[in-house]
């Protein structure tokens, strides 16, 4: 495995590579990687023959200074993690790097209410930041492929949104959430939650599965109450349960027929903000 901290540096490297005819596919994170990291890896390289990993804990996605301070940093277990998952580069820019001063790096798009609502309603800023930064390093590594989480959902719907406006050159490509034995999203967050609230957590996935059980026999409002009442009594606190059209991410209404459907959660287990979500109807496009 290779590691560049500088742009250049990279571009250089990717260069030779890219003169094999070699197709590369790009995972972003954030790093604290587990194993649904690992996984993105791994389809990436299955794909391509070739995985690009960034580790960048972007600052102007993170709309509370606390969580941005608190994110867990642990760089030399990771680069050990990629270099067994046979990573073949790893990009760990500084914010200098992404963020050069005179450059504006900002996305302009056309999103409706598509970054307003959920995330977004709760996260003000947090989808212009998230853009920024996957536009940026999107230029700045030229991948054939980007290989993201459905765990994120707004999150992989956006970019693909923003992939089509600008018409990019890159093929997005969504991996399966990975959970741990109880049912529980990966995240690096959930390093996090004390032993109290890390046996309560997962609630979050049984919520979301009896929201898929009973989707279709009862109404999309009373099938939400119902998950906020499953999410309240197990010690959690909630902040939205969104039973939502996928392409468009609006709210679904009593009567309404979509083909993809999608329930998205936030819930606060103590001090730490968990996301998770399930399609119950139809497939990512
Ligand atoms: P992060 O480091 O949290 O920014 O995540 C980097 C990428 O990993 C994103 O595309 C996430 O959607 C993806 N990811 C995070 N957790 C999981 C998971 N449990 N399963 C699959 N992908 C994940």
């Amino acid at each position: 495995m290779h590691l560049f901290t500088l742009n250049e540096t990279l571009a250089e490297h990717l260069k030779h590579v890219r003169s094999r005819q070699q197709r590369v596919a790009f995972v972003p994170t954030m790093g604290a990687l587990h194993e649904g990291h690992l996984s993105l890896l791994r389809l990436a390289r299955s794909r391509t023959g070739f995985s690009m990993c960034s580790i960048f804990v972007n600052p102007t996605q993170f709309d509370r200074q606390g969580d941005l301070d608190g994110y867990p940093r642990m760089l030399e277990r990771d680069a050990r993690l990629l270099e067994q998952a046979e990573c073949d580069v790893l990009f760990v820019p500084s914010v200098d790097q992404v963020y050069p001063t005179g450059l504006d790096t900002r996305v302009s798009l056309s999103l409706g209410e598509m970054d307003r609502v959920m995330e977004g309603r709760f996260r003000p800023g947090h989808f212009s930041g998230m853009l920024q930064v996957v536009k940026r390093l999107l230029d700045l590594t030229q991948p054939d492929e980007i290989v993201m989480g459905q765990k994120d959902f707004q999150q992989f719907t956006l970019v693909a949104e923003m992939i089509r406006q600008l018409h990019l050159p890159h093929q997005l490509v969504v991996a399966p959430t990975v959970r741990e034995p109880d049912g529980l999203a990966m995240s690096s967050r959930n390093l996090r939650l004390t032993p109290e609230f890390r046996s309560k957590a997962p609630a979050i996935y049984e919520c979301l599965q009896i929201v898929r059980r009973s989707y279709g026999a009862q109404t999309p409002e009373s099938l939400v109450a119902e998950g906020m009442q499953i999410l309240e009594r197990a010690g959690l606190r909630p902040e939205y349960l969104n039973i939502v059209d996928g392409h468009s991410l609006a709210d679904l209404r009593e009567g309404e027929q979509r083909e993809y459907v999608v329930a998205c959660v936030a819930a606060w287990a103590g001090e730490v903000r968990l996301i998770d979500n399930l399609i119950l109807r139809g497939h990512i496009p």
